[in-house]
């Protein structure tokens, strides 16, 4: 059947009870049990939810500490050592929603509302820029005049145009925005966007209703089929993504997984990353300042771990709502991109304002510079990637899985990473992360790389040297 049909067909695929019956067969699994699912795992196939169930039901700490070797290694089959990083920029927090969580909601009265202007906007890139970033996430809230889908495809616009020093530049931006219709999406498409993300925040139906009491959001199957609708309107690389903390961790893992499980059989391709965002403290948001269900650092690793070994081939991005140590830790676990340097009020990039947080949508677990984050990271033994060559070649949707599947894919990211390390570290680093990012470059080439592909590699980083920008295969 078209997918055209299919999607106009679309309606709530989440069925609660189904989720609880999994999650209760699963209670109290045997050892043997758990092992052998860890070692399907490790054949990097993926994972029923019956087996994924199983995993998260697993209390036991010596299974736990198997779920997290086994993630680390798909993580290092699949991803290598990589870490792609990126910015967010929020263009607006004026929204028509009241969602219990977000600083934005609409009766958060006490908040500075700010849309930025195009000029503002290209401010804040040019600050972006000059640290060195080229991937950006653009978000704003929901509101219908001030953040409409003609000033968020003119912010796109305005942010690709922005040219700076050193051929500063920023190559890929992805979007989070409210739901859109088909039409829509495919005027998104053509400002040249990468991945459009949007998190169901939550699965479960009672919970999605009591957090989201008013405005357009409180629609629970418009927004768990929108990345339907992007996908028909052409947008091949799709977001999904729970917000950690409003309802049991254990329920929202089963309900992504049944949302990617979705979206590849309808669409013929799942989504390209999960995101797994926690709840922060937020201004003059209560269930952010009492989440209804805290996660643990330690149940946020497992999940961290279990993500990684149900949907081996979808990328994981993990923000800078956690602190550093926590991060360094999950990195190994299965993320394989992160944001870095961050701000989440409108203007914050340009204004360094002791009243940000009244503009802010939550609180940062990690406030260091991308500089410091890249050193942290670096010393880490992962080589932080600006990769954008995948999307701008066409490698997205079904057509990137399909090289990402046989493990083709690896051999462009890895020499690609090491690219635009290395004009970062050219252009942008400190001494001290310039240094650091050298020594790894070499490790990384002595290491990994064999006499022709090395040459190639060696002589395309020593262009960049030379001073060519923008190299990738
Ligand atoms: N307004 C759009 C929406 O809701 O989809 C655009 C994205 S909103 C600016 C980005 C995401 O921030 C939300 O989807 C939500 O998951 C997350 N968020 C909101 N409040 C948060 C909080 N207190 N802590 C962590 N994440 C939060
Ligand atoms: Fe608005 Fe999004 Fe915040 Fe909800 S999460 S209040 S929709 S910005």
């Amino acid at each position: 059947m078209p997918m055209i049909r299919i999607i106009q067909m679309i309606k709530d695929f989440i069925d609660d009870t189904k989720i609880e019956n999994i999650l209760d067969k699963a209670k109290n699994p045997a050892p043997e049990r758990v092992r052998e699912i860890i070692a399907k795992a490790e054949e990097l196939k993926g994972l029923t939810p019956e087996e994924v169930a199983v995993l998260l039901q697993t209390e036991d700490d010596e299974l736990i500490a198997l779920i997290w070797q086994a993630a680390h290694k798909i993580k290092e089959d699949i991803y290598g050592n990589r870490l792609v990083l990126f910015a967010p920029l929020y263009v607006a927090n004026l929204c028509a929603n009241n969602c219990l969580y977000c600083g934005f909601r609409r009766d958060n009265m006490e908040l500075n509302r700010v849309a930025l202007t195009m000029d503002q906007i290209a401010k804040e890139v040019q600050v972006l820029e000059r640290e060195g970033h080229k991937r950006l996430l653009m978000l704003c809230g929901e509101h219908p005049s001030r953040s409409s889908l003609e000033y968020f495809m003119e912010a796109i616009e305005t942010a690709y145009s922005v040219k700076t020093e050193h051929g500063g530049e920023i190559r890929r931006i992805n979007v989070e925005i409210a739901p859109l219709e088909v039409d829509e999406y495919k005027q998104l498409k053509k400002t040249g966007i990468g991945t459009v993300v949007l998190f169901q925040e939550t699965y479960h139906h009672e919970t999605y209703k009591v957090m989201h009491p008013s405005g357009p959001k409180k629609d629970y199957a418009k927004r768990l089929t929108a990345m339907h609708r992007a996908q028909e309107g052409g947008i091949n690389d799709v977001g999904i993504g729970a917000l950690f903390g409003l309802y049991d961790y254990k329920f929202e893992v089963l309900g992504l997984l049944f949302h990617a499980l979705q979206l590849e059989q309808d669409c013929g391709v799942g989504p390209h990353t999960m995101s797994v965002p926690r709840l922060e403290p937020a201004f003059n948001a209560p269930a952010a300042i009492k989440p209804p269900h805290p996660v643990s650092d330690h149940d946020f690793k497992k999940l961290v771990a279990i993500i990684r070994m149900a949907v081996p081939y979808t990328g994981m991005i993990l923000s800078t709502r956690e602190n550093p140590s926590l991060r360094s830790e999950v990195f190994a676990l299965g993320i394989s991109q992160i944001s870095a340097g961050s701000r989440t009020n409108p203007g914050g990039y340009q204004e360094d304002s002791s009243d940000a947080f009244r503009a802010a949508q939550f609180n940062l677990g990690d406030t260091r510079t991308l500089d410091e984050v890249i050193l942290d990271i670096t010393e880490h033994g992962h080589i932080p990637s600006f990769c954008t060559a995948c999307y701008r070649l066409g490698r997205t949707g079904k057509d990137f899985m399909d090289l990402a599947k046989p493990g083709l894919i690896q051999k462009f990211c890895q020499s690609n990473a090491l690219f635009s390390f290395k004009e970062y570290l050219f252009d942008y680093a400190s001494t001290a992360t310039r240094e650091a990012g050298e020594k790894l470059i070499q490790k990384i080439l002595d290491e990994k790389f064999k006499t022709k592909r090395k040459k190639m590699v060696c002589d395309r980083l020593q262009k960049i040297e030379d001073g060519a920008r923008d190299v990738y295969i």
